[in-house]
């Protein structure tokens, strides 16, 4: 079935229009990355601030059905932890675009618990799995995730892999003299199981302020240190896509970079985000946010919603400006963004 409604496009005023939605479904998480939350975790999201499953969806279908959105990814926090995302990925998939097309549908995940529901996600309908991966070595996978949870991980990154949900794509943060060595091995561990590995430069995002351009591990740095080891030829036409990818060794295999900080990509930047609670931000930089909640539960219209949230994008700034003097880090963190 086609919408009903028309389209509105969810533009902002420097020509870019976002199609890809990113959608935190929790803050909480059972990792505690370094670049990401601090050992003790944070003040997790009170339940009843949190969308109910039957929100969410209200609010998808308007993104899907109204406002041009053709894909969809799941994150946190960890998605893996709300319950019920089998059946929100089935529903999502069910909406239909104008074209009368379902949405591409995504997760990233840390990948913990991956193994037990691997097939029920591919049974509902999921398209992409994105595994977070720093390295292959259990000590160093402790160090930066502080949890001994290297095994499951690579379970259920096989999981994915047996259960169609390929191509398996990792994404890897280095971080200076902990896992900056091991860019080579990762990827050879990866290229080993046709995995498709994708490195991220850390941002300032963790929810402990701990960031330092002087710590960052550049893109540059990245390709040198595979350099060493692999012949790499930059491909062209990154589009909208935020990785640089390269090559490998002739090919077909290819590698990503990210370069967030160092390459930005905002000039094409084609997200928009919504968090567990229920907000839309227009950058993951963003420091306002535009409410839906509380319009949805005091009885606003689709319509309502809908421009609502294209008002929110229309002020969407022209790039994240870290390297301005005046650069302030988002209060929300990343794990409670959705990465
Ligand atoms: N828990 C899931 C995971 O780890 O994949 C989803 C949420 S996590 C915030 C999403 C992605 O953001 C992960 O790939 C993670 O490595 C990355 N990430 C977290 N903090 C980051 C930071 N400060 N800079 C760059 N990437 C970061
Ligand atoms: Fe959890 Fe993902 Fe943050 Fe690691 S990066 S602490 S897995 S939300």
């Amino acid at each position: 079935m086609h919408a009903a409604a028309p389209i509105l496009a969810l533009a902002d005023s420097y020509g870019r229009v976002a199609t890809d939605l990113r959608v935190s479904l929790t803050d909480r998480c059972n990792l505690r990355c370094q670049y990401c939350m601090p050992a003790e975790g944070l003040d997790w999201m009170p339940v009843e601030e949190t969308l109910t499953d039957e929100e969410l969806i209200r609010l998808l279908r308007i993104g899907v059905e109204r406002l041009g959105v053709t894909d969809v990814r799941f994150t946190g926090g960890e998605p893996l932890l709300r319950r019920g995302l089998p059946q929100i990925v089935a529903e999502t998939k069910a909406m239909s675009m104008v074209d009368g097309r379902s949405p591409r549908t995504a997760i990233t995940s840390n990948g913990l618990g991956l193994k037990h529901t691997a097939q029920a996600l591919a049974d509902a309908g999921l398209d992409r799995v994105n595994i977070s991966l720093d390295t292959v070595r259990r000590e160093t996978y402790e160090q930066i995730t502080r949890r001994d949870r290297l095994p499951d991980v690579i379970a259920g990154l096989s999981a994915a892999h047996d259960a169609g949900l390929a191509p398996v794509k990792v994404n890897a943060v280095l971080l200076r003299g902990i896992n900056d060595d091991q860019a080579a091995e990762l990827l050879t561990w990866c290229l080993e199981r046709e995995y498709e590995l994708r490195f991220i430069e850390q941002m300032p995002l963790d929810a402990q302020h701990g960031w330092s351009r002087e710590q960052m591990v550049t893109a540059d740095e990245t390709l040198a240190s595979l350099g060493q080891h692999f012949s790499l030829t930059p491909l062209d036409g990154r589009g909208s896509a935020p990785a640089e990818r390269f090559q490998i060794d002739g090919g077909p295999h290819t590698v990503g970079i990210i370069g967030s900080v160092t390459r930005p990509f905002c000039g094409d930047c084609n997200r928009t985000r919504l968090t567990a609670d229920g907000q839309i931000r227009n950058c993951l930089f963003a420091r306002a946010e535009s409410d839906l909640r509380a319009p949805l539960r005091s009885g606003a219209s689709d319509d309502e919603l809908a421009e609502q949230w294209v008002a929110a994008m229309g002020s969407k700034l022209p790039g994240h400006g870290i390297d301005d003097p005046a650069f302030l880090q988002p209060t929300r963190p990343m794990s409670s963004i959705g990465g």
